[in-house]
């Protein structure tokens, strides 16, 4: 399985996509991605057996793209990712109230 950025069209395995995530926003529910190639930052969501792409309108994603078996698990200050035998951490940065 294969994952593609959506700006470069650049393909990674899971490990390598997996690992350019940061910033979990457990608010909104959505990751940060740097695609090592480009650089484009897009923000994701994981979802079970999928990734959602850009901020949801009325619960729609700009783009839907198919992981199977894709999981996730929400803690308080990290998510969770889980592939088939894989797991990654994705921290919340911690913002400084303005
Ligand atoms: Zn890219």
């Amino acid at each position: 399985m294969l994952i593609p950025c959506l700006a470069c069209e650049s393909r990674f395995g899971p490990d390598e996509y997996f690992s350019a995530c940061s910033d979990y926003n457990r608010g909104l529910d959505l990751v940060s991605w740097t695609c090592p190639r480009c650089g484009n930052r897009d923000d994701l969501r994981v979802l079970p057996g999928e990734l959602g792409f850009g901020y949801p309108h009325a619960g729609r994603f700009d783009a839907l793209l198919r992981v199977p078996g894709l999981r996730r698990h929400r803690g308080d200050l990290r998510l969770d990712i889980s592939l088939d035998r894989a797991c990654w951490q994705v921290m919340t940065r911690l913002r400084q109230p303005a």
